[in-house]
C-alpha cells in the first residue's frame, strides 16, 4: 500500500521524500510505502476545504446527519479489514485495533444523530415583542492533527463533530499511522461527502502541520499529540486568534487505598498500565499503593503479571505488542535502562518471545524511585510504570497531584467516602472509583486539567461547542 492526498475529491500522489513503513511486530516485514507532501499540497487541501465550506454549512443539518450516517454504515463494512491494517502500522493487538475501529462507527453514529436534535435555545428578552434566541454556526474551516496511538478514533472523534457542525476539515495524521488514515479517508469517501468537504494530506508534522496551522489559513484547530508540539500549535493559534483545542499527555496515576479489593485493582492497574503497551495518555503509568497492602499488592500483580503474554499484535492471543515505531523504542529504552537503578517488582514473562523480531519491550513495575525523578515525572508512553508507597490517603493525593500533568486518575477503595474524597480531590479532567485510568466514553466530555490540555473538552455534546461558534439572534416583531 502506498499513501495518497485526497484532495477536492481526488486522489492525488504527494511529491516530497518517500518513507518505508515497517511492521512493529516483525520489522523485517515492509507495511507499505509513504509519500510525504511539501507545503503547496497542503495549500491545495486548504483551498479546497475553504471552496466547499459555503454549500456545505448550506447543507441542513439532518443532511449533514445522514452523510455522517451513510459513512458509519462504509465504516461498519470494512471493519476488519482496518483493523488488520491498523495494526500491522501501529502494533496494537488485534483485539484492541478491532475495538478502536468499532468505536469510529458509534462516533460516526452519536454525531449523526446530532443531525435530528435541538440546537440552541429561547431566551426571554428584556423588551416587549422580541425574540431572542441562540444557534450555532461553523467555524469555518478546520484543521485536524492527529496522533498516532489511535489512528482511527482519535481522527473520527475530531472529525465527526467538526463535520456535524457544519465545517470541512484539512487532516493532518500522524507520519507513523499515514497509511491507516488513507484507507480511513478511501472508506469516507466511499460513503459520498462532496468533494473538498473532508481533505486529507500525509506529510511531516513539522513541515506541512505547522504549515497548515500558521499559514494554512484554518479557522480552528484540533490537535492531540505530545505536550511539547502541542503547546507550540496553542501559541501558533494564540497569535492568529483562531479557537483552538490542543489535548496533550498525561502521567495517570491508579491509587490503592488500604481498604481496595485487590481482585479488582490488579487487573484494572494491569490493564490500564499494559494494553496498547503503555501507549495511551490515558495510561496508568504511576501506581500509588497505602503502605499497609504494598506486600500483598505486590504478591497479586506478580501473579497477574504472569499471564501479560508478550506477542505480535496480529496474535490473538497476545495481550501486549510491540511499541509502534523506533522512535517509541529508543525513547522507552532509555526509561528502560534508567530504571535498571530502580527495583523491579514485577514484570511480564520473558519467555517464549522473539524478542528481537520487532519493538518489543518487557512490560515492567518497578518501585523505589524518588518522587521527583523523571520516571515519575515524564510522560514514558510505554509499558513501563512506577509504583509508589503512600502512608495515607492525604500522602496519596498528594502524591497523584504532584505533577503537571491532570489528564486521569483512578482510586481503588471500597469505602464510599474515600472514593469521593478522592473524586473531589484529584487534579484532573477524568477521575474514577475502582475502574482504570484508561478508557474512554464516547458520549462523555474527554480533556485534561494543567498541562494535559488547553481546558476545552472533546467528545459528546462538549465537541459540538468547540466545533461551533454561538450566535445571539434577536427579531422585533412588533408594530
Ligand atoms: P506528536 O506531538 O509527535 O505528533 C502529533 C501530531 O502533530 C502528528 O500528526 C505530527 O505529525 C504533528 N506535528 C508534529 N510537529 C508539528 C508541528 N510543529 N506543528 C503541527 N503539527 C505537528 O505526538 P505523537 O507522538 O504522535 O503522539 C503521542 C502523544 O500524544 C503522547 O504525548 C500522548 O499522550 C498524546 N496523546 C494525547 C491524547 C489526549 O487526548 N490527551 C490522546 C492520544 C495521545
Amino acid at each position: 500500500m502506498e499513501s495518497r492526498n485526497w484532495i477536492g475529491g481526488e486522489w492525488v500522489t504527494p511529491r516530497g521524500e518517500t518513507m518505508v513503513v515497517c511492521d512493529p511486530s516483525q520489522i523485517s516485514e515492509q507495511v507499505g510505502l509513504l509519500h510525504l507532501s511539501e507545503t503547496d499540497e497542503m495549500a491545495r487541501a486548504s483551498d479546497a476545504a475553504h471552496g466547499a465550506a459555503r454549500g456545505w454549512a448550506a447543507t441542513p443539518l439532518s443532511a449533514r446527519g445522514e452523510h455522517l450516517r451513510r459513512l458509519a454504515d462504509v465504516l461498519e463494512a470494512h471493519l476488519a479489514e482496518l483493523a488488520d491494517l491498523g495494526s500491522r502500522e501501529v502494533g496494537k493487538p488485534i483485539g484492541e485495533m478491532t475495538g478502536e475501529v468499532a468505536r469510529g462507527v458509534q462516533i460516526l453514529r452519536y454525531y449523526a444523530g446530532e443531525g435530528m436534535r435541538a440546537v440552541g435555545s429561547v431566551i426571554p428578552h428584556s423588551q416587549p415583542q422580541v425574540l431572542q434566541y441562540t444557534t450555532r454556526v461553523p467555524l469555518g474551516v478546520v484543521g485536524v492533527i492527529t496522533p498516532w496511538n489511535f489512528p482511527v478514533a482519535i481522527p473520527l472523534w475530531k472529525i465527526a463533530p467538526a463535520l456535524i457542525c457544519g465545517n470541512t476539515v484539512v487532516w493532518k495524521p500522524a507520519e507513523g499511522a499515514s497509511l491507516t488514515a488513507v484507507r480511513l479517508t478511501e472508506l469516507l469517501a466511499a460513503g459520498g461527502l462532496p468533494a473538498g468537504t473532508l481533505n486529507l494530506v500525509i506529510g511531516r508534522g513539522a513541515r506541512v502541520g505547522q504549515w497548515l496551522v500558521e499559514e494554512g489559513g484554518v479557522d480552528a484547530v484540533s490537535f492531540t499529540g505530545s505536550a511539547a508540539t502541542g503547546m507550540g500549535v496553542a501559541s501558533t493559534a494564540a497569535r492568529r486568534n483562531i479557537k483552538c483545542q490542543v489535548e496533550m499527555g498525561g502521567k495517570n496515576a491508579a491509587v490503592v487505598l488500604a481498604d481496595a479489593n485487590l481482585a479488582l485493582a490488579v487487573p484494572a492497574i494491569v490493564s490500564g498500565a499494559f494494553r496498547s503497551a503503555g501507549q495511551k495518555c490515558t495510561a496508568t503509568s504511576r501506581i500509588i499503593v497505602d503502605d499497609a497492602i504494598f506486600p500483598a499488592f505486590q504478591q497479586a500483580l506478580v501473579a497477574a503479571m504472569a499471564d501479560v503474554r508478550v506477542g505480535a499484535a496480529r496474535d490473538p492471543r497476545t495481550y501486549v505488542g510491540p511499541v509502534a515505531s523506533l522512535d517509541q523504542f529508543q525513547k522507552v529504552r532509555g526509561y528502560q535502562a534508567r530504571a535498571e537503578g530502580a527495583r523491579a517488582i514485577a514484570a511480564a514473562p520473558q519467555d517464549g518471545v522473539d524478542w528481537a523480531a520487532g519493538y518489543y519491550v518487557r512490560p515492567t513495575v518497578v518501585a523505589e524511585v524518588a518522587a521527583d525523578d523523571a520516571l515519575v515525572q515524564e510522560e514514558i508512553f510505554g509499558p513501563l510504570a512506577v509504583a509508589l508507597p503512600a502512608r495515607d490517603f492525604d500522602e496519596a493525593v498528594a502524591l497523584c497531584n504532584q505533577t503537571v500533568y491532570g489528564l486521569s486518575a483512578a482510586v481503588f477503595t471500597t469505602n464510599l467516602a474515600q472514593g469521593l474524597a478522592f473524586m473531589e480531590q484529584a487534579a484532573v479532567g477524568m477521575v474514577r472509583v475502582n475502574q482504570e485510568t484508561a478508557g474512554v466514553e464516547y458520549a462523555a466530555p474527554f480533556g485534561g486539567m494543567k498541562q494535559s490540555s488547553t481546558h476545552s473538552r472533546e467528545q459528546g455534546s462538549a465537541a459540538l461547542d468547540f466545533y461551533s461558534d454561538t450566535k445571539t439572534c434577536a427579531v422585533y416583531y412588533g408594530p
